[in-house]
C-alpha cells in the first residue's frame, strides 16, 4: 500500500471488546492492531480480509469489495453472532437500575415522546439514570443491553422537562436509526437522523440549556 515507506513495527492482539470491533492505530511509528477476540479461530481468509480493511482504513485506500463481503458474511454468520452475544452477556454485568428518578420518570417520558413523535412504534428499551453524575455525557444508547442511559445530573428540579425530553428523544433516534457503515466509516448521526432531530419543538432551548449547564 505504501511501497516506498518502511514497514512499521506491528503489534497485534485479540482484545475483549464488548462488541465485535477491530481497531488500528499508528503510535510512535508502531502499528497497533486490536481484533475482537470473537474472531479468534477465524479462517485465514477472514483474517486476511480484516487485515486488508484495517490497512485500507489506516492509509485511506479504497476497500476491495471481495474482502469487505467476506468479512461481513463471516460476522453475520450464525455461529459468530451467537458467540458474540454470549460474550456480551458474560461481560455486560452492568447494573440496570430504576427508570424512576427523584424528579423524572424516564419510562413515562419515553412513552410520551413515543406517542407524540413515533406513532408509538418504538419498543421501549431499558431506561435508566446513570450511576454517576457525569456531565460530559448527557446520555447514550447502549445496543448491547438495549438500554438508554441518562446522566443523573438531569434528574433535578432545576432542569426543565424539555431538556430531559430532548436527551431521551436524541437517544430514541439512535434506536430508530442504527449506526450505518458507509464504506468502513461509522455514520452515527446520519442526515436522516439530523433532519428528524430538528422536529423536536424545543430543540434550540434544550441545546442552550444544556450548553449553559
Ligand atoms: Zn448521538
Amino acid at each position: 500500500m505504501r511501497p516506498r515507506a518502511p514497514i512499521p513495527v506491528i503489534a497485534i492482539q485479540f482484545f475483549p471488546f464488548a462488541n465485535v470491533n477491530n481497531t488500528i492505530r499508528l503510535r510512535e511509528g508502531r502499528l497497533l492492531v486490536r481484533l475482537s477476540d470473537v474472531l479468534e479461530g477465524a479462517p485465514e481468509s477472514v483474517l486476511r480480509s480484516i487485515a486488508h480493511i484495517l490497512l485500507a482504513k489506516m492509509y485511506r485506500k479504497p476497500i476491495d469489495r471481495g474482502y469487505s463481503t467476506r468479512y461481513r458474511k463471516y460476522i453475520s454468520s450464525h455461529d459468530i453472532s451467537s458467540k458474540a452475544h454470549l460474550l456480551r452477556q458474560m461481560r455486560g454485568r452492568k447494573r440496570i437500575d430504576t427508570p424512576r428518578g427523584r424528579v423524572y420518570d424516564l419510562n413515562q417520558i419515553f412513552d410520551d415522546l413515543n406517542a407524540r413523535y413515533f406513532f408509538g412504534l418504538l419498543a421501549r428499551p431499558h431506561l435508566t439514570w446513570s450511576q454517576n453524575h457525569a456531565r460530559n455525557s448527557l446520555g447514550h444508547y447502549d445496543p448491547a443491553h438495549n438500554a438508554i442511559v441518562v446522566s443523573r445530573v438531569f434528574d433535578h428540579p432545576h432542569v426543565p422537562l424539555y431538556a430531559v425530553e430532548y436527551i431521551v428523544y436524541h437517544e430514541m433516534l439512535h434506536l430508530k436509526h442504527p449506526v450505518k457503515l458507509r464504506g468502513s466509516r461509522r455514520c452515527v448521526h446520519s442526515a436522516e437522523f439530523q433532519a428528524e432531530e430538528k422536529l423536536f419543538p424545543q430543540l434550540e432551548q434544550a441545546k442552550l440549556f444544556l450548553r449553559r449547564l
